[in-house]
């Protein structure tokens, strides 16, 4: 790939994108590099899909869309393609996703067929005057949209199916990365939840966020991921934030809403805010992570777990990805 460099637009916004591929207790096992190197890889294409298009003027709301898509699609993350099983077997998705400028909202939940949940979120704040949809109503909405229906064993991965078994036998309900570290084969069972926030050209904010949930969940299970003001936030007068965690205390926190709040009315810095709400979440006994990013491009990824996959990418089209606490690694230019 060759670098291309573009200069600065007049009073155009700068135009950024930041994404998170879940958090928790990474361990990468023997083969570290090889791993490492698989999802850095994605992260980059995402971080590459949602830049195109903020690159070509395009809105934050695809750029969202064009990156979560990305992690869907692969069966690394679970989100999509990769999502975990509930406890009777079943893989049910949600996502969500939000407008800065007008604070527009979509969700679905409970979706078995559905091969972007995210594609279906946007459906319903741009085709219903609903906010939010479940089951089988949003799989009849989404297929009349013209989205892809897939048969539900699409979703069916094995290394999923094992990390429900073990999580059976340990009566454990799984949040992705932590499930099955030193149990499954690979060791390379470790992803989660997908997110993404987004600043194009005209200042606007955006958020999105998608998930298969818990591991071991009950069915019927609604996470924060699906939850505006929980998993998802964006406003353009303070911040758009995806989370990913233990979704019941990001619920019982507002966890994105909480710290859009704090940026709006009390006017605190991005990451003190993104730690302040991870703050509350471990006082209840959550843990996970978060990605903020406000109008003029300062952004935050911050996480209370071993790791949170990450990335972000902006004008210079540089994909800067990160696994492990420490500072983003350059990887890709575009
Ligand atoms: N927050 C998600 C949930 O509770 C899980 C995750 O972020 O990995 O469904």
């Amino acid at each position: 790939m060759t670098i291309h460099m573009r200069g600065n637009t007049g009073n155009d916004s700068q135009i950024r994108l930041v994404i998170h591929g879940g958090a928790g207790a990474v361990k990468l096992g023997k083969q570290r590099r090889e791993r490492e190197q698989a999802y850095t890889e994605v992260l980059a294409q995402s971080l590459v899909a949602g830049h195109a298009v903020l690159e070509a003027e395009g809105s934050s709301i695809d750029a969202v869309i064009a990156a979560i898509a990305v992690m869907e699609d692969c069966p690394l993350f679970n989100a999509g393609k990769g999502s975990v099983f509930t406890h009777d077997g079943r893989n049910e998705l949600e996502a969500s996703i939000m407008e800065g400028s007008t604070r527009a909202a979509g969700a679905v939940a409970g979706v078995m067929t559905i091969r972007n949940p995210i594609r279906a979120a946007h459906a319903v704040m741009t085709k219903s005057p609903h906010v939010m949809l479940i089951g089988q109503g949003a799989e009849i909405f989404a297929a009349k949209q013209g989205l892809e229906i897939v048969d539900s064993s699409y979703f069916y991965t094995q290394h999923r199916w094992n990390q429900l078994q073990k999580a059976i036998v340990k009566e454990s309900i799984l949040l992705d990365h932590d499930a099955g570290l030193d149990t499954l084969p690979g060791e390379d069972e470790k992803h989660g939840t997908v997110g993404a926030v987004a600043l194009d050209r005209r200042g606007n904010l955006a958020a999105g966020t998608s998930t298969g949930g818990l591991t071991n969940k009950h069915s019927g299970r609604v996470g924060d991921s699906s939850i505006i003001s929980a998993g998802t936030y964006a406003d353009n007068r303070s911040v758009a934030v995806s989370t990913t965690g233990t979704g019941e205390m990001f619920i019982r926190t507002a966890a994105a809403f909480n710290t859009a709040a704090q940026v709006r009315f009390l006017h605190t810095p991005i990451t003190e805010a993104a730690d302040n709400t991870l703050a509350e979440i471990a006082a209840i006994g959550g843990d996970g992570g978060l990605i903020v990013l406000d109008a003029d491009g300062n952004y935050a990824m911050r996480f209370n777990t071993g790791a949170m996959f990450r990335g972000t990418i902006a004008e210079d089209g540089i994909a800067q990805v990160g696994i492990f606490s420490g500072p983003e690694t350059a990887v890709v230019s575009i």
